[in-house]
């Protein structure tokens, strides 16, 4: 038989999955194992091989990147581009369906999607109207409530209250929250994924077309689907489709956003006489590296458990440092990355990965001063960037006057003497009338407001039919070009001296470039303009626009998901920061961390580098911690201890720290004497020792004598004595 190049560089199992009959296929494996490998050419093989149209197939992948990468390599595959074939995230996916279907869908055509700081925003603000007391109702909670019932696929109507009064002020509250964005036509995340499914389920024709037209669904990351998602690939299938997914529950780690990793096992029940695969050659990491990872993952209990093993090198150690603050902690990344790309290795293929977004200031901060290129990805700020997020409000409220999130942001920005007062007006004629703030700015203006403020309104409100009229039929980039300068809002961040403006300005530039450099998908029914924001408002959430320089990459170890690096450094391991804190004392959070954890190491595909920071100055507070407790799962013969150099006397670890992490591999040992122990010099007097360095006749302390300060000395000639 011949062997298409689609089977090429597949081991038997992965090639079973890639052949599968047309039946439901479960591949269940771990990290590096080739899951997305088996993804890509199961649809290229379909289509090559089974000879299906790239129309019968459906891809969903967990990030934007991820779907862009997957289109590539099946096209490299084949050799051909492959159009109307369906890939995305679960969001991007439903937010098309609903493009196309907005009428049965209930949406109106132009209908906005809101972020999450705009859903808080909004949340804010329906709470002022209601005049409820935001102290005792938290926006966060209400926001955090709605959203879980969404991705249970739950509506107010469907929600008992209990005989719970708090519940069933959250359940009005929802109710309300839902009211005002119907009126706005404004779609939040979860709602997104409610909608989608909601169209599927309540139009039998639609249905049934999808149904016919997707025939295979093939699904990336599946640990990490919600109830939502499931219900909805579920209900697309029906009997006849054939869902392909894969995932790992050592990978699941999005429970906290309604991730269930249950749904592995539901899905064998639902689809009964589903294949299932194991893979169990990892081809991504070192020996040592995936042997540190499958020994921190053996220490949680809920697992379905696997055996991941590969034939490659057993490679470097990994190395640990452990820093004196965040700032030493910075300056060693920094030192190594340094090192790795005068070396002559792409910045790209290096990852700084952390635990939480605010980490990444500093690690920021440090790259800036050495001149290293480098991107934050999945804390993505460009579309969040307050100044930007303006100039698309101004865009937004172009292509929709009813939009009243945008309109707040912007009837006063740039000022133009619309005081609180007038939007107060406003506000409560909207309310009165349950219409949107653009009729009711109307209104107002020509009734209730004085004469400067009825100005300042009809000004605003000409400004805007203006902009619409002058950049109808222009260049998306043009029109983005347009509304920047015409809004005022260059000028306004111009008078903003200093750094701060000018960064502003120079951001609402780039987001020309970027409307420059935005592709409007041919098959989807909207404008170019809505297509870029509702690009931006998805994008929003996932990474700068467009990688146009070789950098460095910095992210979350959420953000690093199926992403593989030949160069990682996983910082801030510390007890409290990573586990986190919260997690520490609910067993089931901790074996999430540790789950996230195992993520973050199987990312290094050569070299590792793990720090933790004595004492670390994070949200202004400084703490001083423990060393991970996951770094004490890693086995002794896979790690290495860096200890830094420090000059000026540093306080010793604790003894229970000292014994949690490893005694250094350094020479002292040979002669009894370890870190933190108390010595005599003949001539210096008593000290401590703060750091060993190399081996035999080479070997060095530094020490830390109380008269005569911190010395560096060759051990063999120092004749140090042991202080008890
Ligand atoms: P994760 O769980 O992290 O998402 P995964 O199981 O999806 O990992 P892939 O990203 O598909 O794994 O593969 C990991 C690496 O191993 C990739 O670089 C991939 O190209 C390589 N790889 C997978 N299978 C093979 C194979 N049979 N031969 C050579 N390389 C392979
Ligand atoms: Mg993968």
């Amino acid at each position: 038989m011949d062997v298409t190049p689609i089977l090429e560089n597949l081991n038997d199992a992965q090639r079973q999955a890639v052949t599968a009959p047309a039946e439901p296929t479960l591949v269940i494996a771990g990290a590096g194992s080739g899951k997305t490998r088996v993804l890509v050419h199961r649809a290229a093989w379909l289509i090559d091989v089974e000879g299906l149209s790239p129309q019968s197939l459906l891809a969903v992948t967990f990030t934007n990147k991820a779907a862009a990468e997957m289109r590539g390599r099946i096209e490299t595959l084949l050799k051909l581009p492959v159009q109307n074939l369906w890939i995305g995230t679960f969001h991007g996916l439903a937010h098309r369906m609903l493009r196309r279907h907005w009428r049965e869908a209930g949406l109106p055509q132009n209908f906005q999607i809101i972020d999450s700081d705009d859903q808080l925003r909004l949340i804010k603000r329906l709470l002022k109207n209601l005049e409820i007391d935001d102290s005792r109702w938290v926006p966060r909670e209400i926001q955090w409530f709605i959203n879980a019932q969404k991705d249970e696929g739950l509506r107010p109507q469907h929600l008992d209250d209990e005989g719970n009064a708090d519940r069933r002020q959250m359940i009005s509250l929802y109710e309300s929250y839902e009211e005002i964005c119907e009126r706005g036509g404004l779609v939040d995340f979860a709602e997104l994924l409610l909608r989608a499914h909601e169209l599927l389920r309540d139009n039998a024709e639609l249905l049934a077309h999808y149904r016919r037209r997707f025939h295979h669904l093939l699904v990336d990351e599946f640990q990490d689907t919600n109830a939502i998602q499931y219900a909805w690939l579920r209900l697309l299938a029906g009997d006849q489709g054939v869902p392909f997914v894969v995932g790992d529950d050592d990978q699941s780690i999005y429970r906290w956003r309604g991730a269930r990793v249950e749904h592995i096992h539901r899905f064998q029940t639902d689809f009964p006489g589903t294949r299932v695969v194991k893979l169990e050659q990892n081809y991504r990491s070192t020996a040592t590296i995936l042997n540190a990872a499958n020994a921190i993952i053996a220490n949680n209990s809920s697992r379905l458990g696997k055996n991941l093993w590969t034939e490659g090198a057993e490679g470097e150690a990994i190395r640990i440092y452990s820093a004196y603050n965040e700032r030493d902690e910075a300056d060693f990344v920094i030192g190594r990355l340094r090192d790795w790309i005068d070396q002559g290795n792409a910045r790209a293929d290096s990852a700084i990965l952390y635990r939480s977004n605010a980490q990444s200031r500093v690690l920021e901060e440090g790259l800036i001063n050495a001149r290293i290129p480098y991107r934050v990805y999945g804390g993505l700020r460009f579309f969040e960037r307050s100044e930007i997020k303006d100039a698309l409000a101004y865009l937004r409220l172009i292509s929709n006057r009813d939009d009243d999130s945008s309109f707040e942001r912007i009837v006063n920005k740039p000022t133009r003497g619309i005081g609180a007062r007038t939007v107060e007006l406003m506000r409560s004629y909207a309310r009165a009338n349950a219409c949107p703030l653009w009729r009711a700015a109307g209104a107002t203006a020509s009734n209730d407001l004085n004469g400067r403020a009825a100005n300042a309104v009809s000004a605003f409100m000409s400004l805007i039919e203006r902009m619409a009229r002058e950049t109808s039929g222009l260049e998306l980039h043009d029109q983005v070009d347009h509304v920047i300068y015409a809004s005022g809002l260059v000028d306004f961040f111009k008078k903003d001296k200093g750094e701060k403006g000018e960064t502003r300005v120079e951001n609402l530039l780039e987001l020309v470039s970027a409307a420059k450099s935005f592709q409007p998908d041919p098959a989807e029914e909207m404008s170019p303009l809505d297509e870029f924001l509702s690009h931006a408002a998805l994008e929003a959430g996932e990474g700068q626009a467009e990688a146009w320089e070789d950098c460095v990459q910095l992210m979350t170890m959420h953000s690093a998901k199926g992403l593989e690096f030949p160069l990682v450094f996983m910082c801030g391991m510390e007890d409290g920061l990573f586990p986190h804190q919260r997690s520490i004392a609910d067993p089931s959070g901790l074996e999430e961390e540790r789950r996230l954890c195992y993520v973050g190491i199987t990312r290094a595909k050569q070299t590792l580098f793990i720090t933790h920071a004595e004492q670390r100055r994070l949200h202004g507070m400084d703490n001083f911690s423990q060393p991970s407790r996951f770094i004490g799962e890693i086995p002794d013969e896979h790690v290495e201890e860096i200890r830094p150099r420090v000059q000026v006397s540093r306080p010793m670890r604790s003894a229970e720290s000292q014994t949690r992490s490893r005694r250094s591999t350094a020479p002292a040992s040979e002669l009894g004497i370890r870190l933190g122990q108390r010595v005599r010099h003949k001539k210096f007097g008593d000290g401590v020792i703060l750091n060993c360095e190399g081996q035999g006749a080479h070997a060095r302390v530094e020490v830390n004598f109380e008269a005569a300060g911190t010395k560096w000395l060759v051990l063999t000639y120092a004749n140090l004595e042991a202080v008890s």
